[in-house]
């Protein structure tokens, strides 16, 4: 036998966290005392309240079935109930509605209704992987949208050429910013549905980090924006709000014909969240949301204790206002990787090189606030070794 890998498979980049992961279990093996700042993944536990429904749920023979794949009439209702509360928004659960099995899962997906050969999808990059990976699974083409702090990490749209506005079908966006932590202005979504609208793209928004804010910014929905429910659908996670990565759940709203392209796909590929975590996922969303402002509290706390520390040692590092991630120009004179890699190094320490999430984050470097206050300051004091 012979196993003759597709293109689409041959082509893709190493998926970036596998390679930051085996340097990093290598270090292990060798006894290092690693301390991880690489992916994105909270270190604290689901809240109990949500934890407890769950367990409640499981027990339930009503839910030991199969679930149908846009999430149940309650989970919907409890996400547009959400939305409307929190952005202002009057969604239909029934039509507006679909529940997903991670936001990523959804990202992922989607372009298989909009995108095919010959289409353009308008990226940004440094960005989030699986928006490139979408599209080239789908035997589209990505147009990379730099972001650069010049522009405050938002996309110039004027800097598109008119033909490759004209051939795109979809735009990805992301406030707040993963990788840069940067967040979006409503001047600036005012413009994406004007440019949207010239020229029939779909703007996808993807606002994982919309409730990780601190010092009082409330991010907004990009489905606020005057006309944007004529364009976009955003995809919504449970996964960084409340501590919920592992459950895998999320929530996808917007325009109507979008949503229901979604479904269509997802019902020919998916059969829907186990409904226990739906029902779990209710439990957060119908919640006083004080567990989510705890959990602002603790990256606050998290955030300066870091973002002193290294300017504190010359490391110049912007607070950011959003995201639990810290983006910041490595040295002079080091690059990304090499930056990264003597930080693992000398000092046991696993953080992003920026250029891996896209060639303008070259000069950059990643630290997500996934450790104890503790723990950070055994990172700054093992920079000050190493620096
Ligand atoms: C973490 C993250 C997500 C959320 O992924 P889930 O699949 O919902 O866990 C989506 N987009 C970005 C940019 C992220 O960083």
């Amino acid at each position: 036998m012979k196993f003759e890998l597709t293109r689409r498979i041959k082509n893709l980049p190493p998926y970036l966290f596998v390679e930051l992961d085996r340097k990093k279990q290598e270090a292990v093996a060798k006894g290092v005392d690693v301390i991880d700042l690489g992916i994105g993944d909270p270190d604290l536990p689901t809240p109990d309240f949500i934890v407890e429904r769950m367990v409640e749920a499981v027990r339930k023979p009503s839910n030991h079935r199969y679930p149908s794949s846009e999430g149940s009439l309650a989970f919907r209702t409890a996400a547009a109930q959400w939305c409307n509360r929190r952005f202002g928004l009057e969604l239909d659960p029934a039509s507006q509605v679909c529940c997903v099995i991670g936001s990523k899962e959804a990202i992922a997906h989607f372009p298989l209704a909009f995108v095919e050969e010959g289409s353009v999808v308008l990226v940004p990059t440094p960005g989030y992987p699986v928006y490139h990976i979408g599209t080239l699974f789908c035997g589209g083409d990505t147009y990379y949208m730099p972001l650069v702090a010049e522009n405050n990490f938002l996309p110039d749209l004027e800097s598109i050429p008119a033909d490759v506005a004209q051939k795109a079908t979809i735009m990805w966006l992301n406030y707040p910013n993963n990788p840069t932590a940067a967040c979006a202005t409503k001047e600036f979504f005012a413009k994406v549905v004007e440019f949207a609208k010239a020229n029939n793209i779909i703007v996808c928004h993807d606002a994982a980090y919309s409730e990780m804010t601190y010092d009082g910014y409330v991010a907004p929905s990009f489905l606020e924006t005057p006309g944007a429910m004529d364009v976009g659908i955003e995809f919504h996670s449970l996964s960084k709000t409340y501590n919920m990565t592992g459950w895998r759940i999320g929530f996808a709203v917007g325009n109507p014909e979008l949503v229901g392209a979604l479904k269509k796909v997802k019902s020919n590929v998916d059969s829907g969240q186990f409904e226990a975590v739906q029902e779990a996922a209710i439990a957060a969303l119908d919640s006083d949301q004080s567990c989510v402002e705890e959990m602002r509290k603790i990256y606050t706390e998290r955030r300066d204790t870091l973002v002193d520390g290294l300017n504190e040692l010359g490391l110049k590092a912007e607070r950011p206002k959003a995201t639990f991630y810290v983006w910041f120009k490595v040295p002079e004179g080091e690059t990304s990787a090499s930056f990264c890699a003597t930080l693992l190094d000398k000092a046991g320490i696993v953080c992003t090189p920026g250029n891996g999430f896209g060639d303008p984050g070259e000069g950059y470097a990643r630290m997500a606030l996934t450790v104890g206050k503790e723990r950070l300051e055994e990172v700054l004091e093992r920079l000050k070794n190493v620096l």
